[in-house]
């Protein structure tokens, strides 16, 4: 998956088998921002009972968080939903239940809070409903951040790929369905030339400002089926589905020529320009993950050694 969002892009039920979760794809930003605002939608949920529960017991007026209409649309969870409801997000099944499961606590709230404090006394089951809405709302939502949680732990911080972790298991499906389908597969070892000094010439804040400018233009330039994940330091793997190692030359050649032309700002007057070299092999079915990445890195050290900025396709020569 490249180019889908201003960062890596995952789907939430790539990384799930939670029924709940959206299907749909999100940044390493919009990520982070859905698992802050499922916590502390929690916490406030928290602290607002604690308010509903004060006016109760010393008998005072409630405060306007628990009475007014608007109370839903005045806590933080409800104005990160008004700001954000056109989007996919709320649009999928589970986060439209949790918008619609707060809208109830406080409209439910509401109504108690006032007969509590005009009449002193509330049902026991109206109370034990409410409670029962509140726990099933905090666990939901404890849930779906978990489910959240856990997606980000697979991307890399620094360029928002995956990481090899996942990798594994995704060639290993990949190779399941070359398998069952026939069709081809290549892989490529992508490796930043001279990078090293990059890092010792403008700092290593300018080296990982290339590596995450560097990811985002292989990102942008291959097709939405293809994956990239950073396989080592200033190294990404490539997965290119229904190509033979010839269609996976032509579209690396052409993320390569991408990168060579593209300059990269950088804390200094002059931009910076890099080159990639890349390693390709095939993803034949029969033969052991680290096989395949030994090869694609076997071409890697011809296009390192006959020049650099090249992509070079295994061959039986090589090893
Ligand atoms: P070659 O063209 O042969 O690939 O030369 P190179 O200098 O790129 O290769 P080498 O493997 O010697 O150097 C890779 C460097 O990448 C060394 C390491 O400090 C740097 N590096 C690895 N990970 C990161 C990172 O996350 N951030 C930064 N800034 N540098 C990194
Ligand atoms: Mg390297
Ligand atoms: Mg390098």
């Amino acid at each position: 998956m490249a180019g889908i969002t201003e960062e890596k892009a995952i789907s939430a039920q790539d990384i799930s088998t939670d029924r709940d979760l959206p299907d749909a794809e999100f940044s390493r930003r919009q990520l982070e921002e859905i698992v802050r605002e499922l916590e502390s939608a929690i916490e406030e949920t928290r602290q607002w009972l604690a308010l509903f529960h004060r006016a109760l017991v010393c008998h005072l007026r409630p405060d306007p968080e628990v009475i007014t209409e608007d109370a839903h649309r005045m806590s933080r969870f409800g104005r990160w939903y008004s700001t954000n409801r056109d989007d996919d997000l709320f649009s999928q099944p589970a986060f439209a239940a949790l918008v619609g499961m707060h809208q109830a606590i406080y409209a439910h709230a509401a109504i108690l809070a006032v007969r509590g404090w005009k009449d002193s006394s509330i049902p026991p089951g109206e109370y034990d409903a409410l409670l029962h809405k509140i726990e099933s709302f905090n666990e939901q939502a404890g849930r779906m951040a978990r489910a959240f949680r856990a997606a980000l732990s697979d991307l890399d911080p620094l360029t928002g790929t995956n990481t090899r972790r996942t990798m594994e298991k995704e060639l290993l499906r990949e190779q399941q369905r070359i398998r069952r389908t026939g069709r081809p597969c290549s892989v490529a070892i992508a490796d930043i030339d001279r990078f090293k000094s990059v890092n010792d010439t403008f700092g290593h804040h300018a080296g990982d400002r290339v590596l995450s400018r560097v990811t985002r233009m292989i990102e942008d330039s291959l097709r939405p089926y293809d994956s990239i994940y950073r396989f080592g330091g200033e190294e990404f793997l490539i997965c290119l589905p229904d190509s033979d190692p010839e269609e996976a030359r032509r579209v690396l050649d052409r993320v390569r020529k991408k990168i060579a032309e593209t300059p990269i700002e950088i804390d200094s007057d002059e931009p910076l320009l890099v080159t990639v070299s890349f390693g390709v092999a095939q993803l034949v079915p029969r033969r052991r993950l680290k096989e395949i990445t030994e090869r694609a890195d076997r071409a890697l050290y011809e296009a390192k050694n006959t020049g650099r900025d090249r992509v070079v396709v295994w061959t039986a020569e090589l090893g």
